[in-house]
């Protein structure tokens, strides 16, 4: 079954609440980086042309106290939307309250209303972020339909997703929201294959899920990153000094043997003698020295990873293959964002933080099909957990 769109939705005339992910980096009060209030665009742009009313709130950081209130201030934020839109966005210092409620009832069509960080709300008893039933009943109020584009935040229920979904006659995906789902839960639900996963990053311990699931439904994994190091002091090979989480040498072995074949380990990789951005020596993952330190896969793993990828129809990448921020070791991650790159009507699909952040610094971010804008949320969908997030989205 499809889920609701906001284009499904007659919004003319509609106070339509929206909710987006707005959770900018910030530094001493200026946005670093907009790319969060841009992508939202297109669903506010819609409702503005077709005549609806919207009402735009997000959370932005984590409040735990007072002083986290200031800084983490919606207003920038505002003022950014206002310069996208070409177009005033009214910004009410609050959230909830006569002054709110009042320029809720009078928005006018076209017209943008903006309320402060819906986790300010945390401060007194975490109302947002535990989905108080109250808030999210309060916040319905405000409007007439609902709209949810914070993909973020899908994996957790809040007020401001599911609380307000449950009060409101209809809920529909943005479309980013729309876009996650059709690109993740397309790959978690149909995948077409050959499905090849991609996997490394920091840590196992982070990723035993998504393994796990990816163990059933994909045709193999392909594992790079800090990660593969635990894996082959599972196998009993010397990994030096390489990053490893021992207490999760059993669990790898456990992993290796569910997988069996599918399950893909470098046969190379990048050795320094210390964490740092110097010029590294290529080793076999057999002969390691004591003091090696493995930052990347090396070449002979990414001509394995070539073979294994050769006509994949599927790819999700989720974790960096190497320190890629320093750019001795950025090598291994920038050759599978030129594999993926390469492969020819193939869904390709990168989520994770760090992982959209190496595919946009090194500059192959319009080489996927989809890069997810969530962390967390795009690992625990890909476990093929439900989120709450899209679960409250009504289907069409
Ligand atoms: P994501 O956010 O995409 O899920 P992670 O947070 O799991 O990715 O991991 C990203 C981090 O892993 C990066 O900061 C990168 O430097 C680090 N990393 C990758 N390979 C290694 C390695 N061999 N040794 C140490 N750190 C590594
Ligand atoms: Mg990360």
């Amino acid at each position: 079954m499809a889920k609701k769109i906001v284009s499904d939705l007659k919004v003319k005339g509609k106070r339509v609440l929206i909710r987006v992910d707005f959770n900018v980096p910030m530094k001493d009060g200026a946005i670093t980086d907009d790319t969060r209030i841009r992508a939202a665009l297109p669903t506010i742009e819609y409702v503005l042309k077709n005549g609806g009313k919207a009402i735009v709130f997000s959370h932005l950081g984590r409040i735990k106290e007072e002083a986290d209130l200031a800084k983490n201030d919606l207003r920038p934020v505002a003022k950014r939307l206002e310069e996208l839109l070409h177009q005033p966005v009214q910004f009410v210092n609050a959230t909830r309250g006569a002054e709110l409620e009042s320029a809720a009832s009078h928005l006018k069509e076209g017209e943008v209303l903006m309320f402060q960080n819906t986790r300010y709300e945390d401060l007194d008893g975490k109302k947002e972020s535990k989905n108080d039933p109250e808030l999210g009943k309060y916040w319905a109020s405000l409007g007439d339909v609902f709209v949810n584009d914070a993909f973020g935040t899908a994996h957790r229920a809040a007020a401001s997703n599911v609380g307000i979904a449950a009060n409101v006659s209809e809920t529909a995906a943005g479309f980013l929201l729309e876009k996650e789902i059709r690109y993740i839960g397309g790959a978690v639900d149909h995948p077409n294959r050959p499905y090849v996963a991609i996997l490394g990053g920091a840590k196992v311990s982070d990723k035993i899920g998504v393994i796990e699931a990816l163990c059933e439904k994909a045709d193999k994994i392909l594992i790079g990153g800090a990660m593969m190091f635990t894996f082959l002091k599972a196998q009993g090979k010397n990994i030096g000094t390489s990053k490893c989480e021992d207490d999760k040498l059993d669990l790898a072995n456990e992993l290796l043997a569910k997988a069996g074949k599918k399950l893909v380990l470098p046969v190379d990789a990048v050795c320094t003698k210390e964490f740092a951005d110097v010029c590294g020596v290529v080793k076999s993952v057999d002969e390691f020295a004591a003091d090696d330190m493995g930052l990347d896969i090396g070449p002979k793993t990414l001509e394995l990873f070539k073979k294994e990828l050769a006509g994949a129809k599927t790819v999700v990448w989720n974790g960096p293959m190497g320190v890629f921020e320093m750019k001795n070791f950025a090598a291994g991650t920038i050759g599978v964002c030129e594999l993926l790159a390469q492969l020819k009507d193939a869904n390709t699909i990168i989520g994770g933080g760090d992982s959209a952040a190496a595919a946009e610094s090194l500059g192959y971010a319009d080489k996927f099909s989809h890069i997810s804008t969530g962390g967390g949320a795009s690992l625990e969908y890909l476990e093929g957990k439900e989120l709450p997030g899209i679960t409250c989205v009504d289907e069409k």
